[in-house]
């Protein structure tokens, strides 16, 4: 229950021959009119093939990358996205390019009913970004309901998230922002105990409000990551090359005195003298890092010691790689924390992954189907655990 209409709440009777207008986040990785990883595609088929089974005809608006807003630039088309939906789907896909033109209100009429239609780039418009009320009002006449799937740009308030869903009424979930919502939502709200989160990567500014939020929360919170150094300075040590905050090691101290023994962080560290001379790696105490050295991932204590209080969790939420899981072997504490995560499912905890990055590495590890839930927002996810009010969900109509 997420305290938003949801799809499932819509009179489906009524969605015959209507047209939905769907917000999906199609921001995949597209190289040289490759797409070159469908998961976010693949993440909005439910909906999709619900509102297609009642006959409704699907629009699709989404962004893809960073254009500059001035109009069409071809490496952030979304035509390529297009086919590969068409493969997914078994049906064709429409492709509208332009949708300030008249022409895309009549291609949306024109639909068969089941069919699907896809809104070329939303940010080739100026006023997607800033919001404007006439780029929204241009995505309005596009449907004649609006469903929301694109959790992970929630937390951006666009015309194509946030402006539309005020004037396209109903304005619903769609089955995949609800299950964001649920699992991301009841972690916060409703954990079972005990509450675990584990939270590394690469800068502890990134994470500060994240922290905050679970601290009191949370039964424990476990460091890892580059991150961790951050703390190790602030607890008077020296991490010879290792990535730290400077201007973040005052903030570390005043969390570690308030915090207590809910923080956890690293007994040590794997450590390098570079990223490529791992023949020559080490383990080395959190407070024995030697100048010249950086600690690129968690010691096997501390994997050993986070494994097993995240596998006595009821409630886990984890965000950011445990080391440079990108480079092996500096991948394997994260690994171990992806399996600990797995058996902790097993055994009934509520498992939940956000973050781009630990989504990858849990997708590297095979376990992302392992686990409860992995939020296909980055940002989103981060600003939601964060306990912001994600503007495209708070546009949406309350249940
Ligand atoms: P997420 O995308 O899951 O939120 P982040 O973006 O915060 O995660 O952090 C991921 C990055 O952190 C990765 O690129 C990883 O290489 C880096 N990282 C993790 N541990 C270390 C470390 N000890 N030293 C340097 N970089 C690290
Ligand atoms: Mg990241």
């Amino acid at each position: 229950m997420i305290g938003k209409r949801t799809v499932a709440d819509l009179d489906k009777t009524a969605l015959d021959a209507k047209r939905a207008l769907v917000r999906v986040d199609f921001n995949v990785p597209v190289k040289d009119g490759v797409v070159g990883d469908d998961t976010r595609i693949r993440a909005a088929l439910p909906t999709i093939r619900a509102l297609k089974g009642l006959g409704a005809r699907v629009v699709l608006l989404s962004h893809l990358g960073r254009p500059k807003g001035g109009g069409f630039e071809e490496k952030y088309s979304l035509r390529p996205v297009a086919r590969v939906l068409e493969g997914l789907l078994g049906s064709p896909v429409t492709f509208v390019e332009n949708p300030a033109s008249p022409e895309a209100v009549l291609v949306t009429k024109q639909l068969p009913r089941g069919g699907v239609a896809l809104v070329e780039n939303t940010r080739f418009l100026a006023g997607e970004e800033q919001n404007d009320p006439a780029t929204a009002r241009l995505f309005a006449a596009l449907g004649d309901f609006f469903v929301n799937d694109a959790f992970g740009s929630a937390h951006r308030a666009h015309a194509s998230t946030e402006g539309v869903a005020h004037l396209l009424k109903p304005a619903v979930a769609g089955l995949l922002m609800e299950k964001e919502l649920d699992y991301l939502g009841r972690a916060l709200a409703s954990p079972a105990h005990p509450f675990v989160a584990v939270l590394g990567g690469a800068k502890i500014s990134g994470k500060i409000d994240v922290i905050e939020s679970l601290l009191p929360r949370v039964d424990h919170v476990l460091i890892g990551g580059a991150m961790a150094c951050t703390f190790f300075r602030a607890k008077g040590a020296s991490t010879g090359t290792s990535l730290v905050e400077e201007d973040r090691v005052v903030m570390a101290k005043d969390l570690l005195a308030r915090a207590g023994a809910k923080l956890v962080l690293p007994e040590g560290g794997v450590i390098a003298e570079a990223l490529d001379r791992s023949d020559a790696r080490r383990e080395a105490a959190w407070n024995e890092i030697p100048d010249g050295w950086a600690m690129y991932d968690i010691d096997e204590n501390t994997r050993r010691r986070f494994a097993s209080i995240v596998k006595g969790a009821k409630t886990v939420v984890w965000n950011g790689p445990m080391g440079v899981f990108e480079t092996t072997p500096f991948d394997e504490g994260t690994r171990a924390v992806a399996l600990a995560l797995a058996e902790a499912t097993a055994a009934g905890a509520t498992t939940v992954v956000g973050g781009g990055d630990s989504a990858a590495a849990i997708a590297e590890a095979g376990l992302e189907d392992k686990v409860s839930h992995v939020s296909t927002g980055g940002g989103a996810s981060l600003e939601f655990l964060e306990g912001r009010v994600l503007p495209g969900v708070a546009a949406l109509d309350d249940r």
